[in-house]
């Protein structure tokens, strides 16, 4: 009788276990938010998540983890990256560390697409940028903001006034994109192990996606780099600093070269403190 029940206790404990590693161990429900997940790009976002992790490379630190894919076991560490259709989110909520769950990455899927498609091979000038590339560049973005435990997006809010003025909030930024660069150039120097090639393919992303940058200044904005524009130099709202400033001081940190120094240091040249009204009739006296 003692052997049947010892028995039945086992198959019991089998059958939770089983139960246990079927079931995401999610700490947050977006749906709380009137979030809905989406089922799309979970490939690639899954490529993404795989290539920051390599790249971080925190063994017993923090791990992104697809949120649609169950874990064994949780370690506590878990930063669960959900994609979001967009109802209910702005569209400056591209990719985010929301309030109400610090180990959370939020990322809208239609959003992060177009925002990409912005600066990817829009004309003859740009190049193609990958997707689950940039994504990863994002994600160590995003990964910084954890670390810090600060709730952030990773691009500005649209229609903000230009200006700039530093406040806490691009601060922040900074250090979330420096953890990103840091891990990005550490990576890269452990030649011959799998992270180093992981970083390049960041690296050269990054590349690409600065001179994109540059070719749409240049070219959409023909003049505009001549008379220092301010829509082009100066930082658009007071929660991130300038995009293509941000890519450029990121590769500089990451390559560290004269020529991604040169390249930062012309465009710092160009955000000048002037006033918009270029001429301006002397007063009569
Ligand atoms: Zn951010």
């Amino acid at each position: 009788m003692i052997l049947l029940k010892c028995l039945l206790y086992s198959l019991i404990l089998v059958l939770v276990g089983c139960n246990n590693q079927d079931t995401p161990a999610k700490q947050f429900d977006p749906a709380q938010l009137g979030l809905i997940e989406s089922t799309l790009n979970r490939l690639m976002v899954e490529q993404a998540i795989q290539m920051a992790n390599t790249i971080a490379n925190e063994a017993n630190g923090f791990q992104l983890v697809p949120s649609w894919q169950p874990i064994k076991s949780t370690t506590g560490k878990e930063v669960f990256v959900y994609i979001l259709r967009s109802e209910n989110l702005a569209k400056s909520e591209m990719i985010f560390v929301p309030m109400e769950c610090k180990q959370c990455v939020f990322l809208q899927n239609s959003d992060f697409h177009d925002w990409l498609n912005k600066y990817s091979d829009k004309q003859n000038a740009s190049l193609k940028l990958d997707d689950y590339t940039v994504l990863a560049f994002l994600l160590l973005h995003e990964l910084g903001h954890v670390h810090q435990g600060e709730s952030s997006g990773a691009v500005n809010s649209s229609n903000e006034s230009y200006n700039i003025k530093d406040t806490h909030q691009k601060e922040i930024e900074r250090a979330a994109d420096e953890f990103a660069a840091s891990k990005i150039r550490e990576a890269a120097s452990k030649k011959g192990e799998s992270r180093a090639t992981t970083a390049m393919l960041v690296e050269i992303e990054l590349s690409k996606l600065s001179w994109n940058l540059s070719a749409i200044r240049l070219l959409d904005h023909f003049g505009g780099t001549v008379i220092n524009s301010h829509d082009l130099f100066w930082d658009m709202g007071y929660t991130h600093p300038n995009f293509e400033l941000r890519i450029l001081t990121v590769n500089n940190l990451v390559t560290q070269t004269e020529t991604s120094y040169n390249l930062l240091k012309d465009f710092k040249d160009h955000i000048v403190n002037q006033p918009d009204i270029l001429y301006q009739r002397d007063k009569v006296r």
